[in-house]
């Protein structure tokens, strides 16, 4: 299932396109069943090829397109290309976020103390174990606070001049995000199950809307029809809830 907004009155996302996506009943159908932040016993083993197809290609004319999966990079990662739609890999950890960031567009959760008063922080990469047992650390990637997070009145329509950092499919830097919501705690902690951000406040209304709703198309049918309908050079954010599983 899919809802699709034209024009998003949410914080973050004010002014841009956006989509929601569930299973028939289920809305953490769409979801990896193990992604960290899931913790409803429910979600896909297996991504969505049709959807995936219709994604990729769901990009508004001379507009920009961008989403984000807990599906393991390496499944979709040489889907991505030139004009198609960017899908960032999100992790809750820097270890890891720091690794797959050489290969895909990457964003992490961190804890909103982490950043102190800076916007930014680096992850660590590679590293060995010198004599006495001790990791040491040997590279790190810049991560950069995503600015709605401190900066009033600021969306993705504002981010980056026209090119939103999540939609940037070539950069040198992960983009990190402040866990919130109700289960924070959790969602900033990459040993503990659960946090999804989507499953609170206004976020999971529209969640559990798309979800009991009705559709006479399939996903991919109605993405591909949605990001055809929208005025040339709109932005568009692919599934703020829900992911590229298959039901
Ligand atoms: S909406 Fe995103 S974060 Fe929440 S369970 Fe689904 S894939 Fe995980
Ligand atoms: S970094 Fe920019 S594009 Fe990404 S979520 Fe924040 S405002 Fe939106």
């Amino acid at each position: 299932m899919l809802k699709t907004v034209d024009y998003s009155r949410a914080t973050k996302t004010r002014g841009i396109a956006v989509t929601y996506r569930a299973g028939s009943g289920e809305k953490y159908a769409t979801c990896p069943a193990d992604c960290k932040m899931n913790c409803s016993g429910k979600g896909s083993q297996k991504i969505d090829a049709e959807y995936l197809d219709a994604l990729l290609d769901a990009v508004p004319r001379r507009g920009v397109s961008f989403t984000y999966s807990h599906f393991e990079w390496h499944q979709w990662a040489n889907r991505l290309a030139d004009g198609k739609t960017v899908i960032n890999y999100s992790t809750e950890s820097l270890t890891k976020a720091a690794a797959a960031s050489r290969a895909v567009p990457t964003v992490v959760v961190v804890s909103e103390s982490d950043w102190g008063e800076s916007k930014t922080m680096r992850a660590p990469l590679f590293g060995r174990t010198d004599s006495r047992g001790n990791f040491v650390q040997s590279d790190s990637v810049r991560v950069v606070r995503c600015p709605a997070e401190y900066r009033a009145g600021f969306s993705c329509a504002d981010c980056g001049n026209g090119e939103p950092l999540c939609a940037r499919r070539d950069r040198d830097f992960i983009v990190g995000f402040s866990a919130h919501g109700p289960s924070k705690k959790k969602a900033a902690d990459p040993e503990t199950r659960g946090g999804c951000y989507a499953d609170a406040g206004n976020c999971r209304i529209w969640w559990d809307d798309t979800a009991n709703g009705e559709q006479c198309e399939t996903d991919a049918e109605k993405v591909k029809r949605f990001a055809q309908s929208l005025p040339p050079g709109s932005i568009v954010r692919h599934h703020v809830a829900g992911d590229i599983g298959a039901e």
